[in-house]
C-alpha cells in the first residue's frame, strides 16, 4: 500500500457507473460536510472520465443548494474504459494532484470501487467509496444508496400492471433489474404480492412455476405477476414467460421495466442514507483513512475494505425466500 499524507486538505467526489437516485444528496453532503471540517470541496464530473480529463470544479455550499430532492446526479456519471488501463490512472492523478486534491470520494457500485481501489493503491491520495447503486448488492452494507426509491418506483409499477393483469385474466412477466442480484425482485415482489419471483441466487424451476400458476387458476386465481431478475440463469422475462407458456398454456404477458427504475425523487430513506454516508466519508478522509467503502449496517456507520464490497457475495435471506414462497398461495 502507498504510503498516505496525514491530513486531507482538498477533497474531490465524483459519481461513477450507473446512476441512482440519492446520489445528490450525497454530494451535497460530502460538499457540505468538507466545508464543516474546513477543507476544500471539489466536484469531479462525469466519474473517472473526467477526472482524466480534467473535468474538476471547486464546490461552494450555494453549488449543492436545492440538489437533495432530485434525482440523477448534477455532476453527472459515466463509464470510463480508459481508467481500466494504468495510464489512464496516472493521467487522474496527475489531474488531482494538479488541483491539490489529496482526498476522493467515490459514489458507485462495485465496478467503481475497483476503480477506486485501484487508486488508493496507486497513490498517496485517500479514497473512501460510498456505495450508491440501486442493486443494493454490495457486501459491509445493509442498503445502497438509490435501493429503496428503486424498489418503490418498481412497487408502484407491480400495482398498476396488476390492475391490468386482473382486468384481464392474465399472467404478467415483470422484469427488473439486478444483473446478479435479486433483491429489487424480491422485495418488490413480496411488497407486490406476486406469485413467483424468479433471481439470480436460487435455481429457477421452469416445471414448478408453471405448475403453480396453474394450480392458481384452478383454484380460482385468474391473474398473476411473476417478477423476473433480468440477471435469472434462464434468462429474462421473455424467455420465462415463453418457457412458463409453453407448459401452462396460459395467456401471458411481458413487462419491460428497465431504467425507469433509475429515476425519480429520492425517497426519505435515499435522501438520509445519502446524508449519513456522504459525512462518514469526510469523516473517514479527516481520520486519514484510505481504501475502504462506509455503510450503514444494524442502523450504525460501519466501514469495510473496499474489496469486501464486492467479494462478500451479500446473499439474499431464507427469511424473506420463505415468505415469498409462502404468501404467494
Ligand atoms: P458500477 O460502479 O455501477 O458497478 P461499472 O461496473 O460500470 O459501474 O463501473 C464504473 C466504472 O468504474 C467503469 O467504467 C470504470 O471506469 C471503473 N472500473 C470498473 N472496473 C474497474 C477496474 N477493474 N479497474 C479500474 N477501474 C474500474
Amino acid at each position: 500500500m502507498a504510503s498516505k499524507i496525514k491530513k486531507v486538505k482538498r477533497i474531490g467526489v465524483l459519481c461513477s457507473g450507473g446512476d441512482c437516485s440519492g446520489m445528490n444528496p450525497c454530494v451535497r453532503s460530502v460538499v457540505r460536510s468538507a466545508l464543516y471540517y474546513k477543507m476544500e470541496p471539489f466536484a469531479i464530473y462525469r466519474g473517472y472520465e473526467g477526472m482524466i480529463n480534467d473535468e474538476i470544479k471547486p464546490m461552494t455550499s450555494r453549488d449543492v443548494g436545492g440538489i437533495g430532492n432530485r434525482g440523477g446526479t448534477i455532476i453527472g456519471s459515466a463509464r470510463s474504459m480508459a481508467f481500466k488501463t494504468k495510464a489512464g490512472r496516472q493521467k487522474a492523478i496527475k489531474n488531482l494532484k494538479k488541483h491539490g486534491i489529496d482526498g476522493v470520494v467515490v459514489i458507485g457500485g462495485d465496478g467503481s470501487f475497483h476503480g477506486a481501489d485501484s487508486l488508493h493503491r496507486e497513490s498517496d491520495i485517500l479514497t473512501i467509496g460510498v456505495p450508491g447503486t440501486i442493486d443494493n448488492d454490495l457486501s459491509g452494507t445493509d442498503f445502497t444508496i438509490g435501493y429503496d426509491t428503486a424498489i418503490n418506483v418498481v412497487l408502484d409499477a407491480i400495482d398498476k400492471i396488476r390492475d391490468t393483469a386482473a382486468s384481464h385474466d392474465r399472467i404478467f412477466f415483470i422484469e427488473v433489474m439486478g444483473r446478479h442480484a435479486g433483491y429489487i425482485a424480491l422485495e418488490t415482489g413480496i411488497a407486490g404480492g406476486a406469485e413467483e419471483v424468479v433471481i439470480p441466487e436460487t435455481k429457477t424451476d421452469i416445471k414448478a412455476i408453471a405448475t403453480h400458476l396453474e394450480q392458481g387458476r384452478k383454484g380460482g386465481k385468474m391473474s398473476s405477476i411473476v417478477i423476473v431478475a433480468e440477471g435469472d440463469e434462464v434468462g429474462g422475462a421473455y424467455r420465462i414467460a415463453e418457457e412458463v407458456a409453453k407448459l401452462a398454456k396460459l395467456p401471458a404477458r411481458v413487462s419491460i421495466l428497465g431504467h425507469l427504475q433509475r429515476g425519480g425523487t429520492p425517497t426519505c430513506a435515499d435522501r438520509l442514507l445519502a446524508s449519513r454516508l456522504g459525512l462518514a466519508s469526510v469523516r473517514q478522509l479527516k481520520a486519514g483513512k484510505s481504501g475502504i467503502m462506509v455503510g450503514v449496517v444494524s442502523g450504525k456507520i460501519k466501514t469495510s475494505p473496499l474489496n469486501r464490497s464486492w467479494s462478500g457475495h451479500k446473499k439474499v435471506t431464507k427469511e424473506l425466500l420463505d415468505l415469498s414462497r409462502i404468501l404467494s398461495i
